[in-house]
């Protein structure tokens, strides 16, 4: 397959911001977005807005043309992406590029890696190990075949499609984090690729879109930094060169809680009704350590401001 990633393209810093439309964003969400779209600007780079969109059921329209309206209330423009489809490696819906997951899908068929898998949600909570209390699911492996891959080539329809993980460790170095070492087989195990009901997981989608779209710098919040090794294992089976990986820390609630859509104060309607832009900046520059307090800043002051030496190493921050 034809990779479209055209070279000159990789020369330039080139971030994204890949929200999933499923609801107006929130502080932690628009923090997300001000450091990525600060990170490559600052560095005369290009940004992407792609829309998350694979879950039919809560991904809307409205709530996609809201994100749009939310990010340009703030200035953070975007070269490529959005709802209108603007540059080359489009589309930049999700929910219209079913075909390129399939694609890559079907690279790792061929390989031997893939197997079908009719477990139900509650037989793998059921044989969980007992430390995995942070809700994590590692597959004990129960559909894998006796046998080492590589596997038969027939996936069926209607089961879940399980990529085979090896024993083996991950090191990436994340630009926030430091240096990471992840085994994926205690981390995970054997991860979903399609979904019983047909579905892409977003582990696939992500690596083939971020890799087709010629993203060099993948920031986003700090709940998936370890999942990133999955993705540099999709990678290298697909035979992509990985990005860069920053995390940035998640915004909390005055009760140490990660902000979810539903906490009071903190989406972007009362955001935009409490603040100016450049107050808003303000605040994520005191929460980014870029500023030592939250005096309205414009992007342009950002720009030259931002250091990501100067960001929390906490997994998460305060407001
Ligand atoms: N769509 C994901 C979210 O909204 C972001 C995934 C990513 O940045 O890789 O949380």
């Amino acid at each position: 397959m034809i990779v479209k990633q055209p070279l000159k393209q990789s020369l330039i810093p080139t971030g994204r911001f890949a929200p999933s439309p499923s609801g107006r964003m929130h502080l932690g969400n628009v923090f997300t977005a001000v450091l990525s779209w600060l990170s490559v600007r600052s560095r005369g780079g290009r940004w992407i807005l792609r829309i998350e969109d694979l879950d039919p059921q809560r991904s809307k329209a409205e709530h996609a043309r809201r994100i749009e309206d939310d990010l340009l209330w703030l200035g953070l423009d975007w070269d490529e992406g959005g709802l209108d489809d603007r540059g080359e490696h489009g589309p930049y819906s999700q929910s219209r590029r079913l075909q390129l997951y399939e694609a890559a899908f079907e690279r790792l068929v061929a390989q031997g890696l893939v197997y079908n898998c009719r477990c139900r949600r509650a037989d793998i909570m059921a044989t969980q190990a007992p430390h995995q209390s942070d809700g994590r699911i590692v597959y004990a492996g129960t559909c894998r075949p006796q046998a080492a891959p590589p596997f038969g080539t027939s996936v069926k329809s209607g089961v879940a499609a399980r990529l085979y993980v090896p024993d083996c460790t991950i090191d990436f170095t994340d630009e926030i984090y430091g240096p990471q070492s992840v085994e994926p087989a205690r981390h995970c195990g054997d991860f979903v690729l399609r979904r019983a009901d047909g579905a892409w997981a977003y582990q696939l989608a992500v690596v083939v879109d971020d890799a087709l779209m010629g993203v060099t710098e993948v920031m986003r919040g700090s709940d998936l930094l370890l999942s990133s090794a999955q993705q540099i294992y999709l990678y290298r089976l697909l035979g992509y060169e990985p990005p860069v990986f920053a995390h940035v820390p998640l915004v909390c609630n005055g009760a140490g809680v990660r902000l979810s859509k539903r906490d009071e104060g903190v989406s972007m309607e009362d955001l935009r009704r409490r603040y100016t832009p450049a107050e808003l900046l303000g605040l994520i520059a005191r929460m980014a350590g870029l500023a030592p307090d939250a005096s309205p800043k414009t992007l342009a002051q950002l720009k030259v401001l931002y250091d990501k030496e100067l960001m929390p190493h906490d997994d998460t921050i305060g407001i």
